[in-house]
């Protein structure tokens, strides 16, 4: 049905959704409808409410959501998933005096009921196309519920596996995080938001939320300003500059303001020096939670929030009850809220929702888009290029398709933990566990013996907190000893273990920060076991954060750490066990040795002191650990091997506006045909300001068949090698400039350049 604005067809002839929307046409039909919009209703858009039913992160639940909606008072809903839900809430606000349909947000994450693997996961394909093409079949699957604004990306960087959200975002580098910004949003947003599969993307949690204290979420932040613009700020910016519609405040402070009330960020950064015009929402009652920061009352913090350049409350309706007073009271203008509420009725106009409510609610849609077959496949595809593995001592694997495996662990017949944290939408009954994937993969000529050997954890005080919303860990009625006994009964007539152990979906995301990040000591005393067999022993890790695997790394012959892979998790992993495909992915964090090293990670600066070269006592290191990672950042192994050349420079030095190309000649030296993430670090040598002992600037990702060579190309530009100084200028600073290009961060080949001041 079309629902033309009937109230308002007088105000404009045609309201054509053209790629980019007539700016003019669309002021117009703006100017129109405000003019005739009361306070009431003008608030009323700034209103975001969650029906019941709907996902709850926080403790306040909104009360009679359809009455409001039908009394024009709610601008949009989160949380609603099901299409005809979302037809009857749309009906309900073209009940309302001036029928403006309604926004229909959601946390569609990582995919949504085809569920992809999680974003940490996804960043390490290093491959663009490929985590804009998960984005785009996300927008695609959640458009035909509905849904037509998503709270993703998330670009927070994270150099803390504690925090537990770090599985939400892209890792710990700037330019890596900003490249992964940019590919979502142009998967979700496509080239024209008003089609009926392209929704709202939301960059979130501006800002600096992933820098929370101790790892503990919702926790303050506190950086210079130079971290800020030069590590944290530019994934945002990324976002924003590829055209993210809409901005979510997060709920840490910065500088001593909750980001939700922090005019230097809504306005100065993002709209003054960014030059952002979509509108920014805040996080769940973040508003709300600027009192419990010492921020005033609600009437307080809802003014600060709007004067800070806020524009919808998410569930709080701080603005809703206490604008007009403060309006009332001249402490915020009427300027304002007509600022705040024409930014999210020219979201709606992009939409096409003016010319057509209903234009995303098609249950047709919904039954041939949802769980197909090609989006299954597309989710299968997708997860085995984010798998890393770490270890394959005596190239245990890829696994061949004969003879008998033990496959044992937890997460080994498991649906409910192959998802990950911020799967709402996604059903257990609908994923592919391990041991159907291997069983069906290892076909007639392969005999797999499953045993589950232990529970994800045998501390039931920790399993009832992780299983707050629903039951991800069970607990074996057997002994944690008669578990290991079938384990090891299992193995008995084995050529190879596979264990598949690790986190429940629950132990990471929102509010899961854990103080202690290795493998629960209910699996480690089962990996114990399994290694004293004395036969091959290939962990297939699953979770949301790096974990502290110094034990396991020494026991097990090899590791593929798989993180949460979604719906098709089975058959992924599967896939890449048995060799059908050759793992590619490559770390976006650096994994600590122990929780003591944290916050580690490569783009560290050096210290006068620096470890080993200092002297052996008074030198930057600890007594009781290494200060190496495990794993660096970029490491990640393949079935074949690459052999780098040195690296060439094709000049010495370059003028600023000149560039400069560095090239190196990968060749596949191994048996079977990979692919290779090149990366490009570059390092500033000698600074107005300290700069970091290496960042990333470039990478490539190959492929390779056996014996092929590939000529690696990057070029290098003044732009490149500019930082904020301390006065917060972009610049480029003449000198000398180290050129590293190698497998990982610490992998590395160097040449040397200089840039010369004209
Ligand atoms: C989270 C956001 C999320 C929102 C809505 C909050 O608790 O921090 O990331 O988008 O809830 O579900």
């Amino acid at each position: 049905m079309k629902t033309f604005l009937v109230a308002l067809a007088t105000l404009a002839t045609s309201y054509v959704t053209a790629q980019v929307p007539n700016t003019t046409k669309m002021n117009n039909f703006i100017n129109a409808l405000m003019k005739k919009m009361t306070l009431e209703e003008k608030l009323g858009q700034l209103n975001l409410l969650r029906p019941s039913g709907g996902v709850m992160t926080g403790a306040t639940t909104s009360s009679d959501v359809e009455k409001k909606i039908k009394a024009g008072k709610v601008g949009a809903v989160l949380g609603v998933e099901d299409v005809n839900q979302v037809k009857a809430l749309q009906e309900m606000a073209l009940q309302s005096r001036l029928k403006i349909p309604m926004i229909f947000g959601l946390d569609v994450i990582h995919g949504y009921k085809t569920v992809a693997p999680i974003p940490l996961a996804q960043s390490c394909s290093w491959d663009m196309p490929l985590i804009e093409r998960a984005a785009r079949s996300a927008a695609t699957e959640a458009t035909a519920d509905g849904i037509n604004w998503t709270y993703s990306p998330m670009v927070d960087i994270a150099r803390d596996a504690r925090w537990g959200r770090i599985a939400e975002g892209a890792g710990e580098d700037p330019y890596l995080v900003s490249q992964v910004a940019k590919a979502m949003v142009h998967g979700y947003q496509g080239n024209d938001l008003s089609k009926n599969n392209t929704l709202l993307a939301c960059v979130k949690h501006f800002a600096l939320y992933g820098a929370a204290e101790a790892g503990r979420d919702y926790n303050t932040t506190d950086m210079s300003r130079l971290r800020m613009y030069n590590e944290y700020l530019p994934p945002y910016k990324a976002a924003v500059d590829a055209g993210a519609a809409s901005v979510m405040s997060s709920f840490n402070e910065v500088d001593g303001i909750p980001a939700t009330g922090n005019h230097f960020l809504l306005t100065d950064v993002l709209r003054k020096q960014w030059g952002f015009d979509g509108f920014v929402l805040s996080d769940y009652t973040s508003i709300n939670e600027m009192t419990k920061h010492g921020m005033g009352d609600l009437q307080t913090v809802s003014a600060l929030a709007l004067n800070a350049g806020l524009d919808m409350d998410m569930v709080g309706e701080g603005f809703f009850n206490t604008l007009p007073q403060s309006l009332k009271e001249k402490k915020v203008t009427q300027q304002q809220i007509d600022l705040a509420c024409r930014r999210v009725l020219e979201a709606k106009y992009k939409l096409g929702l003016f010319d057509d409510a209903f234009r995303y609610i098609d249950p047709q849609r919904a039954s041939t888009e949802i769980l197909s077959q090609a989006r299954r496949a597309e989710v299968r595809d997708i997860a085995r290029h984010t798998f890393v593995l770490l270890k394959n001592d005596s190239q245990i694997l890829p696994l061949q398709k004969k003879g008998s495996i033990a496959l044992v662990g937890p997460l080994a017949n498991d649906a409910v933990n192959m998802q990950g944290c911020w799967a709402i939408s996604g059903e257990a009954k609908d994923v592919i566990t391990i041991l159907q994937g291997m069983k069906e993969a290892g076909g007639n000529t392969t005999r797999i013996q499953y045993a589950r050997g232990a529970n994800i954890t045998d501390d039931t005080v920790f399993a009832k907190r992780v299983n707050f919303r629903h039951p991800d860990v069970v607990m074996d009625p057997r002994s944690p000893d008669e578990m290991i006994r079938e384990a090891l009964e299992a193995t008995a007539q084995a050529d190879v273990i596979v264990a598949a152990v690790g986190e429940a979906s629950e132990m990471s995301g929102e509010a899961s920060s854990r103080a202690d990040i290795g493998i629960p000591e209910s699996q480690r005393k089962l990996i114990r076991a399994l290694a004293a067999t004395g036969k091959p022993l290939v962990l297939v890790v699953l979770a949301g954060r790096p974990l502290t695997l110094v034990e396991e790394s020494k026991l097990a012959t090899a590791i593929l750490y798989v993180w949460h892979p979604g719906t098709e998790a089975g058959h992924a992993i599967s896939d890449v066990l048995f060799g059908d495909y050759n793992p590619s992915g490559k770390l976006t964090t650096t994994f600590p040795r122990s929780v003591g090293q944290i916050p580690l990670y490569y783009n560290h600066k050096n210290t006068g002191r620096p470890s080993p070269e200092s002297s052996p006592k008074h030198r930057s290191n600890y007594l009781d650990e290494a200060i190496a990672p495990l794993y660096p950042f970029g490491y990640g192994l393949s079935y074949t091997k690459f052999a780098y050349s040195a690296v060439q420079l094709d000049k010495k030095s370059m003028r600023p506006g000149e560039h400069l190309t560095a090239s190196v000649t990968v060749s596949n030296t191994g048996n079977y045909a990979g692919e290779e993430v090149v990366q490009l670090y570059l390092r500033d040598v000698v600074g107005s300001i300290t700069r970091p002992v290496k960042e990333l600037k470039g990478f490539q990702k190959i492929s390779l068949k056996p014996g092929e060579s590939k000529l690696v190309r990057f070029t290098i530009n003044v732009n490149d090698l500019k930082f904020y100084n301390s006065d917060l200028k972009w610049v480029a600073e003449p000198g000398a400039f180290n050129v590293m290009i190698g497998a990982n961060a610490e992998q590395v080949q160097t040449a040397d350049f200089e840039l010369l001041a004209k």
